[in-house]
């Protein structure tokens, strides 16, 4: 018989071609390289990116970089004592986190892992933590106001449900202590609140949840915390996981507030693994795509129309700034991705203006069709006269001789600015601000020295409470401020300075 070169290697190639490893083609690969939390795995052609990949040790990477003959990934829990030509396999999965009423007063984890030393959640569904930004036709412009309890921020720079507003400054100037109040002031609102801290001490976070927890705003509340200590993609992944919790509220019509401290923090871990990564560096050395991090995060924030439920979410992102420069590149994406900014500046804080909020560069840009009635009526103005009373007590430190017109704009400037300090901690009910701005607005506490004005504006409100009950009432219900409270007003404060003496 004659050997047929050709017929056998004909034959042997079909029967390569057919040979197929069920289950493990493409689905298992190895460790080429590692370092940094970052491994490169080589035998994976099918992996698809933001896949979770499973390495030795139950440690989990994520897809971040698909090569030609190698795909990177980041070891979410670090990178353990995984070694060169260790074995991966694909998982097929996307990072989820678990969601729902479960999660509640809890601490958890970039992952949703609890804490906080209260045992597992139990059983709860799902979601992934990357998912679309709801389109325009499913969402509604904001109608209800997020109150903040903060009467600078309420009056001036008020905050809708679904709205994104950014609480921006430098270090130490009050940024988490807004958040901390926004999220105590929901209580009994029926707001859901998320505080996700990004970077942070472990022991911030840990003072935090005390707070919340004296306050009782645990109950309607849970913290996501990936702090400092724990490897960069954790870091990355934290905020996705809390607006996945967030999303799954909003989807069932419910409103949410999520406050992310910080996002320069944020942006600071995924610039350490863009680098790791080596993906090229562009400004200030963040990859090309760092506005595409947080835009993706913050326009899943949103208000849903009444076919889709009806539920929002509303974001306040953190920024810090280094010297109050807020043309840097991290705040000036984040400024424009957001509806507006709470801009804190250190020389008020310094100055024992607190809450430190410069109004002149805050703003928001949707909040005020939110707003209700008596709000938008002390509230509006309120930013001119404060505006007009700086411009003329900057010109009236060159001449002692001031006419009467410029005296009387610099004393009731002062005492309007006066009465927008207010500690921390104490969020107040919105008729209390709109009756106390009020009296303030049409000058009937003028002649009080402005370093009493905080004070005497809380004795001021008892005094209101037991002398017109009703009108706080009335306030209260209709959020309005007619004609028979503003009397009221007038009637009591004259009353009041007139006991005090
Ligand atoms: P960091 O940059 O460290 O995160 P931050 O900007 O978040 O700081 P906070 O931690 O909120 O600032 O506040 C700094 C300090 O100022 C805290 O001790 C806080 O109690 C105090 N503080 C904040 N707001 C007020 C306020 N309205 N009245 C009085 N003290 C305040
Ligand atoms: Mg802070």
């Amino acid at each position: 018989m004659k050997f047929d070169v050709s017929k056998l290697a004909a034959s042997l190639k079909k029967q390569i071609e057919g040979f197929e490893d069920k289950g493990r083609k493409g689905e298992v690969g190895r460790v080429i390289s590692i370092g940094d939390d970052i491994a490169s795995v080589y035998g994976l052609k099918d992996a698809m990116l933001g896949e979770l990949l499973l390495f030795p040790e139950d440690r989990y990477g994520l897809v971040m970089n698909l090569g030609e003959d190698s795909i990177d990934c980041a070891l979410i829990s670090g990178e353990g004592n995984i070694k060169e030509g260790d074995e991966v396999k694909r998982t097929k999965r996307v990072v989820e986190v678990p969601v729902g009423d479960a999660l509640l007063g809890r601490v958890l984890g970039a992952l949703g892992n609890p804490i906080d030393g209260k045992g597992p959640l139990g059983n709860t569904a799902t979601r992934p933590v990357e998912r679309v930004a709801p389109g325009i036709m499913r969402r509604q412009s904001v109608d209800t106001p997020m109150l903040t309890g903060i009467r600078a921020i309420d009056a001036m720079i008020p905050i809708g449900r679904g709205q994104r507003e950014l609480i921006i400054g430098d270090r130490q100037t009050g940024k988490t202590s807004i958040a901390v109040d926004a999220i105590i002031n929901q209580k009994g609102k029926g707001v859901k609140c998320i505080y996700c801290a990004i970077g942070q001490k472990t022991s911030s976070v840990a003072y935090l949840a005390k707070q919340l927890r004296d306050a009782g705003a645990m109950e309607y509340s849970l913290i996501v915390s990936a702090t400092s200590s724990e490897p960069a993609p954790q870091l990355y992944l934290a905020p996705y996981s809390a607006m996945a919790m967030a999303e799954e509220w909003m989807e069932k019509g419910e409103d949410v507030l999520i406050v992310f401290d910080d996002l320069s923090k944020h942006a600071v871990a995924y610039r350490t693994l863009s680098l790791l990564l080596r993906r090229s560096p562009g400004r200030e050395a963040y990859p090309g795509d760092i506005f595409y991090l947080h835009s993706r995060l913050l326009e899943r924030a949103c208000r849903l129309n009444a076919e889709n439920g009806g539920g929002s979410i509303t974001a306040l992102p953190i920024v810090e700034t280094q010297e109050g420069d807020i043309s840097a590149y991290i705040p000036t994406n984040v400024i424009s991705i957001t509806d507006g900014q709470i801009y804190l500046t250190s020389d008020l804080f310094n100055a024992g203006h607190r809450p430190a909020i410069d109004s002149g560069l805050s703003v928001s840009r949707v909040g005020s069709s939110a707003q209700h009635r008596d709000m938008k009526e002390v509230g509006g103005g309120l930013k001119i006269e404060l505006a007009s009373y700086q411009e003329n007590l900057s010109f009236a430190q060159f001449g002692s001789d001031l006419d009467a017109s410029t005296k009387a704009i610099l004393t009731h400037g002062a005492v309007l600015e006066a009465s927008l300090i207010q500690k921390n901690g104490a969020p107040e009910a919105e008729e209390k601000q709109a009756l106390l701005l009020y009296a303030c607005k049409a000058g009937y506490f003028d002649a009080v020295p402005p370093s009493e004005v905080a004070s005497l504006l809380e004795e001021y409100f008892d005094y209101l409470e037991n002398a017109a009950p009703e009108a706080v009432r009335e306030v209260a219900e209709s959020h309005e401020l007619g004609d028979s409270v503003k009397e009221r007003i007038r009637e009591t404060a004259a009353d009041f300075l007139k006991n005090r003496q």
